[in-house]
């Protein structure tokens, strides 16, 4: 099936995204300095950029930097003015996707915030509000940044949760990974919260079988 997926999703990329020597150059750098190829597709980049001009976000919270391929794809459909905070452990990942953010010319909009996204967290609650919340980081703390989401979101604020099929792992509720078990918490939590309208689409594709989480903040 895998190359079925991909094959169909290369065309469907091929037929929609124009070519960009820039993104195709971060991904190029990102292999030459060993991070792992754990990025969103360019399909899922551009879906990201579009829920973002769609929702006229200007305040966007990313959790899971890795290279900023994603945070590129955001940060250029913001507006003038308009802003990312990305999260990431790593401090080499950190730095490789400072250099890629450079040369996206998207430094101005875009700020890096090294360390446990549970310890930078709460020094983002001094901040306005986020208008869009992506997760992507490790899937076992899910439930946390859902929490932290919703004290920095706003009602109308947009959640998105990427990962959460994981090749169908999480219908399995004795799943040992505690990543999966992250993502079933995160998802009963959301649909828990009283305070979202959530939903979760399947994907396939050259990333495999997977899916992704969106919620809407209500209140
Ligand atoms: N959003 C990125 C993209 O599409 O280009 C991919 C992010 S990758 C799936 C997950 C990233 O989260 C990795 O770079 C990893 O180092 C980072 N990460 C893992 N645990 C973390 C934590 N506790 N706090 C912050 N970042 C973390």
């Amino acid at each position: 099936m895998q190359e079925q997926w991909s094959a169909v999703d290369n065309w469907l990329m091929s037929a929609l995204l124009p070519q960009d020597e820039i993104l195709e150059r971060v991904l190029k750098n990102n292999q030459q300095a060993g991070l792992p190829a754990i990025d969103v597709s360019p399909a899922q980049g551009q879906f990201l950029a579009m829920l973002i001009t769609i929702s006229g976000a200007q305040r966007v919270l990313e959790i899971g930097t890795l290279g900023g391929y994603s945070a590129i794809w955001m940060a250029r459909a913001l507006p003038e003015g308009g802003k990312i905070v990305s999260l990431e452990f790593d401090p080499h990942h950190g730095r490789i996707a400072q250099q890629n953010i450079d040369l996206a010319g998207v430094t101005g909009k875009t700020e890096i915030i090294i360390g446990p996204a549970l310890e930078s967290l709460p020094n983002l609650a001094q901040q306005p509000p986020f208008d869009f919340i992506f997760i992507d980081a490790d899937k076992r703390n899910n439930p946390a940044y859902l929490d932290w989401a919703l004290r920095l979101s706003r009602p109308g604020t947009l959640i998105f949760g990427d990962n959460v099929v994981r090749n169908g792992a999480i219908t399995d509720a004795q799943h040992p990974d505690p990543h999966v078990q992250g993502i079933q918490a995160f998802l009963q939590d959301a649909g828990q919260s009283g305070r979202l309208t959530a939903t979760a689409l399947q994907t396939t594709g050259i990333k495999g079988w997977d899916g992704f989480m969106l919620a809407r903040v209500n209140h």
